[in-house]
């Protein structure tokens, strides 16, 4: 087959060498073509290699993967009381940011102001942050009497419930460090135990917190001693004083974060807790015995 006849066809010689030349080319052709054909396609195995061996590597670098983030420490940010002034600048921050935060929400605290329901509508949104039960009524900022009833606790916490429609049961007390999971049994004041345990004993896992980030209830302004907060944070970890090790729950409030300045320290520390490879920011509803 000559696919190109020529003018020296008649040389015999010439047309051997052209034929061997245009089958040389068709032959490329070939093996460009099956080449061509095989990269459109999902590579094969190579024969050589078993699939059982391959899925046997992909599991030991999964494995090896997990075991680097099962050594990293978690961290869990919680935010109380919004929605308020500050809860937008909070927002901001942690999708900029792109990590893992807990608001607990005051169901009163949607419904004060326009405002107020358009933050709560903005948090709603939201779906890499999780929201969480801090109550209807804050107890009106009256500890005591609010935790005298065990029944209108669970009343106001069911309020909330019922009027924001929270998709987990983790919860916070207003006012106490109190902490109902599998795992923990903590209660500040003993006087609340009572509520507290009908609290958990209706469904709620309560969680409380390891560090709190203060602020001055006047001002408004949070503690400015960054280094301070983060040292604080490292060095709990490290000697194992959090409630689970190598698990640390940190407390802000949103209101603290209204001033341009305060939003700015905010993202600092956030910054520093995601850049630390030792370190890994989760929900809530991930922490070990919150079900
Ligand atoms: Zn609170």
């Amino acid at each position: 087959m000559n696919p190109c006849p020529v003018a020296d066809e008649g040389d015999p010689a010439k047309r051997l060498t052209k034929t061997i030349l245009s089958n040389s080319f068709l032959a490329l052709l070939f093996v460009f073509a099956a080449c061509s054909d095989r990269a459109d396609q999902k590579p094969a195995p190579s024969p050589g290699i078993d699939s059982t061996v391959l899925k046997a590597r992909e599991k030991k670098r999964n494995d090896s993967l997990t075991a680097l983030n099962r050594k990293k420490k978690k961290i869990y940010l919680t935010f109380d009381d919004g929605p308020n002034k500050g809860t937008r600048n909070v927002l901001e921050v942690i999708k900029t940011e792109q990590v893992a935060a807990s608001f607990f929400v005051v169901g009163q605290h949607t419904l004060d102001t326009r405002q107020q329901k358009e933050t709560w509508e903005m948090l709603k949104a939201d779906a890499g942050i999780e929201l969480c039960n801090h109550s209807y009524s804050h107890a009106r900022n009256r500890y005591t009497s609010f935790y005298e009833s065990p029944e209108g606790v669970i009343n106001d916490f069911n309020q909330s419930k019922k009027l924001l429609g929270f998709t987990n049961n983790v919860a916070r007390m207003p006012g106490r460090n109190a902490w109902r999971i599998d795992s923990i049994d903590h209660t500040d004041i003993m006087e609340s135990k009572a509520a507290i345990d009908s609290l958990h004993a209706s469904g709620y896992a309560i969680m409380g917190w390891d560090i709190e980030w203060t602020f001055n209830h006047k001002t408004l302004a949070p503690d400015a001693d960054t280094a301070l907060l983060l040292r604080r944070i490292y060095n709990m970890l490290e000697a194992n004083k959090t409630k689970t090790p190598g698990h640390l729950v940190l407390l802000a409030h949103d209101q603290a974060y209204q001033q341009a300045e305060y939003v700015e320290n905010l993202r600092y520390v956030i910054k520093q807790l995601k850049n630390n490879p030792e370190y890994e920011l989760l929900l809530t509803s991930k922490y070990p015995g919150v079900r």
